[in-house]
């Protein structure tokens, strides 16, 4: 089995932000060599998240609005973890929006369904900070 590992940095210039990282993605894969098996992506921080979604401008200010009704960013001291920092609500976000997507890998591709795209979430952003990538398979 061929095993494939790779961190994918990220600085956002903004508080919060969706990338999509399915461009990345692909070249991992492919720099694999990997034809049959699974890619693992995971946020390696705990105010952001990866996720799969639709491209789509409109469903991504829906997520912000959705996001900010569930957990506003402020007033910051709504939040007893705010007692030493001002990111409660990035925790919170991160863990609505998930943590890491596995992703089928065949015949070379990643096996998505209609209109999937892979997305790195920012909730507490203007800092490097990383996504790992994990590729598993023959
Ligand atoms: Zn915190």
């Amino acid at each position: 089995m061929k095993s494939y590992r790779k961190e994918l940095w990220f600085n956002t210039g903004s508080r919060r932000e969706l990338i999509n990282i399915t461009p990345q993605i692909d070249q991992c894969l492919k720099e694999s060599g990997i034809n049959e098996g699974l890619c693992l992506i995971n946020a390696m921080h705990i105010t952001a998240s990866v996720f799969i979604n639709d491209d789509e401008p409109g469903l991504h200010q829906d997520f912000e609005n959705w996001l900010e009704k569930l957990a506003p960013e402020k007033p910051y001291e709504q939040y007893r973890h705010n007692n030493y920092e001002d990111n409660a609500d990035a925790h919170l976000k991160r863990t609505v929006m998930g943590r890491e997507v596995v992703v089928a890998v065949t015949g070379g591709k990643l096996d998505f369904g209609p209109w999937e795209q892979i997305f790195y979430g920012e909730f507490d952003g203007k800092r490097r900070k990383r996504v790992l990538v994990k590729i598993i398979g023959e």
